[in-house]
């Protein structure tokens, strides 16, 4: 730290993004990435739009959103494209956080929110989920601030049922819910179809997961007119064009051949299934996740021990330093062939 640094920002702890190897060929599940590149149309729509890198982008990202809106039976105006879904959670922080409306998440989740909540000076409760780690919607009861939820949660892959979202929007209905499903295309169930009924619920999707386009920076919140217009004063204060060309091309184009997308996904389902009941064979403990990842545990290997030795035979997986967790390992799910070469190495591992 230079000496210049604000001190608002002292005890600030960045947040640690999984490792992204340059060199050696690794087997990469550490960041939940797909798989599978994205489609061919999507490199020609971005070469094609690239022509026009000249010109600032469509701050309001308006063919896209439009597309979007389309597929998914919502109006433009309840939808705002972002720079990732990081940004659009971001957005949500700064506009529906401060020192009397503090953030409430689980107490196991994605490790970003505690660090949104830092950098906007708001203060955060953590709310411990059962032992079995699922979401008690009990505990939201009366909350004085936004809810947070990544629904499935991340890194359990657990999903909380709908009517679970649905006894926490009832229960706040002057808070904003917002529930991330960065990872609800993989089996959950999404909330997207409670927006009708929930001006407080605030919907917050990616295209990095089952788009195939997290090195792209996609992703979009979706809500009542008024809580995008609160989100939309945040990109605008901050970065007007937030979502470049070639993002808001890409996107289309992605959209316009979902098929592939969901093809993908369905493969990646089955792939999960059949890893979540090799690695039982194998001993693990495994919960059942509805994301791209598997949630592990071995009784007879430490969570950070287990990445070590699989990070030695060139496969990443993750590990978190975090209380509660540290027997556990989150594994993304790869190709077939990736997953049967880590199934194969815990078993050699074994001996
Ligand atoms: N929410 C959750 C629960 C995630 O795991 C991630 C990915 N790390 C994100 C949001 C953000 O994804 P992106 O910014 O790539 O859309």
């Amino acid at each position: 730290m230079s000496r210049f640094f604000s001190v608002k920002y002292r005890n600030l702890k960045a947040y640690v993004p999984g490792e992204q190897p340059r060199e050696r060929r690794m087997i990469k599940l550490n960041t939940n990435e797909s798989p599978f590149p994205p489609g061919k149309w999507v490199a020609e729509a971005v070469r094609a739009e690239a022509e026009k890198l000249r010109l600032y982008s469509d701050p309001e990202s308006t063919a896209l959103r439009k597309i979007l809106a389309e597929k998914l039976r919502l109006k433009p105006e309840q939808l705002i494209m972002t720079n990732g879904s990081d940004e659009a959670l971001i957005f949500a922080f700064m506009a529906f956080c401060d020192a009397q409306h503090p953030a409430y998440f689980p107490d196991i989740t994605y490790g970003f929110y505690p660090v949104y909540a830092e950098v906007n000076r708001a203060p955060f409760i953590e709310i411990p989920l059962r032992a079995d780690w699922t979401v008690n919607p009990g505990d939201y009861a009366g909350t004085k601030g936004p809810v947070f939820l990544a629904n499935p949660n991340a890194p359990t892959g657990l999903q909380l049922p709908l009517s679970g979202v649905e006894e926490i929007l009832d229960a706040n209905p002057d808070c904003v819910i917002v529930v991330d499903e960065a990872y609800v295309d993989f089996g959950g169930d999404s909330a997207l179809r409670l927006l009708d009924r929930y001006e407080n619920l605030l919907v917050i999707r990616t295209f990095s997961k089952s788009r195939s386009l997290a090195g792209l920076r996609l992703g979009f919140a979706a809500g009542h007119p008024e809580l995008i217009r609160d989100l939309k004063t945040m990109q605008y204060s901050t970065n007007p064009y937030n979502v470049d060309r070639l993002a808001q091309a890409a996107g289309i184009a992605c959209m316009e051949n979902d098929d592939y997308n969901l093809k993908n996904v369905s493969e990646i389902i089955r792939v999960r299934e059949k890893t979540k009941a090799s690695l039982r064979a194998l001993g693990f403990e495994v919960t059942d996740s509805q994301a791209n990842f598997v949630f592990v545990r071995h009784p007879l290997f430490r969570g950070s021990a287990l990445r070590d030795a699989l990070r030695k035979r060139g496969i990443l997986i993750r590990w978190f330093d975090v209380d509660r967790i540290r027997d556990w390992n989150r594994i993304s799910i790869g190709t077939e062939a990736d997953m049967d070469a880590l199934t194969d190495t815990v078993r050699e591992l074994l001996g």
